[in-house]
């Protein structure tokens, strides 16, 4: 769809221009419409006193739709090379305030690339590829140093992962990625997008989901411990946590105790609170 403020060729002629027929091994489906990238740009904040980097770029649709509505500055990371030139045209289009690097954003040193942000903000807004998104995330959410480098994430899942990112005790989708990204930041599903946005359509809904990093609580655990025993925990969800706990060495009953926790309770019965406390307990001697 061609958009009146847009100064380049239709998503579609992009590409076929450049042949870029879908691939699935880099989970490859494009988006097309810029007036819905422009709605995905603009819940991500304030776009223009920001640096925004982005993941998979791909023909450019998001990458249009940041630029289009104000972004000072978009740091973009593509790994499919035919990518490479139509974002280079993106960029001579928008004077430059799109920087291109080809590689896996999985490896790259996302600091290293961004450089110099002139004391601005750093905003994460990607459309992940689905076959990479979750480890992505998982990066971006497990290092020590909180709060992290960026002050928000805006990113496209497909709906299943967003509903596992924000799932509340109790329930089905309930498990590591819930704690994980819970436990220190807010995080909520902004709007889902349908099957038929994109070339081709993938087999699920897609859920935009926005995570915002909050300052760590004074008594939280560190990071690497907590993932531990959240891990043990959700490794056998089915059983009890005083059986399913014994792979972390320390006696699981006595942790459970000083914790407040029943020892006969499973891993999904435990609020994110919880899962706090008895990492505080592992970190005891
Ligand atoms: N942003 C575009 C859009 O919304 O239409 C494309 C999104 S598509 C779901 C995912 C993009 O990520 C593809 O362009 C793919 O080549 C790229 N990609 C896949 N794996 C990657 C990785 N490890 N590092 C960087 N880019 C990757």
């Amino acid at each position: 769809m061609k958009n009146l403020s847009d100064p380049l060729p239709p998503l579609r002629e992009v590409i076929a221009e450049y042949g870029l027929s879908a691939k699935k091994n880099l989970g490859q489906n494009f988006l097309t419409d810029l007036n819905l990238t422009g709605k995905i740009a603009r819940s991500a904040g304030n776009l223009e006193d920001s640096v925004i980097y982005e993941v998979g770029p791909g023909p450019g649709a998001l990458t249009r739709g940041l630029l289009e509505n104000g972004a000072g500055r978009v740091v973009a990371v593509e790994m499919d090379q035919r990518c490479i030139q139509a974002l280079r045209d993106v960029s001579a289009a928008y004077d430059g305030r799109l920087s291109v690097h080809e590689g896996d954003a999985l490896k790259v040193n996302e600091l290293n690339l961004i450089g110099d942000t002139e004391n601005k903000d750093i905003h994460i807004v990607a459309n992940l590829p689905y076959n990479v998104g979750t480890a992505l995330l998982v990066k971006w959410m497990t290092g020590e140093k909180w709060k992290p480098w960026f002050k928000s994430l805006t990113l496209m899942f497909q709906k299943e992962v967003g509903e596992r990112i924000i799932a509340e005790p109790r329930t089905k989708a309930y498990g590591r990625l819930s704690v994980l990204c819970q436990y220190r930041a807010d995080c909520r599903i902004l709007f889902d997008i349908p099957r038929q946005a994109f070339i081709p359509p993938p087999k699920v809904t897609s859920s935009i989901v926005q995570i915002t990093p909050r300052k760590e609580a004074v008594n939280a655990p560190k990071q690497k411990t907590l993932e531990k025993v959240v891990s043990a925990a959700f490794n056998q969800r089915r059983k009890m946590l005083r059986a399913s706990l014994k792979g972390l060495g320390a006696d699981p009953i006595s942790k459970l105790c000083a914790a407040g926790i029943k020892e006969t309770a499973r891993a999904e019965e435990l609020t994110v609170e919880d899962f706090c406390r008895l990492a505080v307990e592992y970190e005891k001697k």
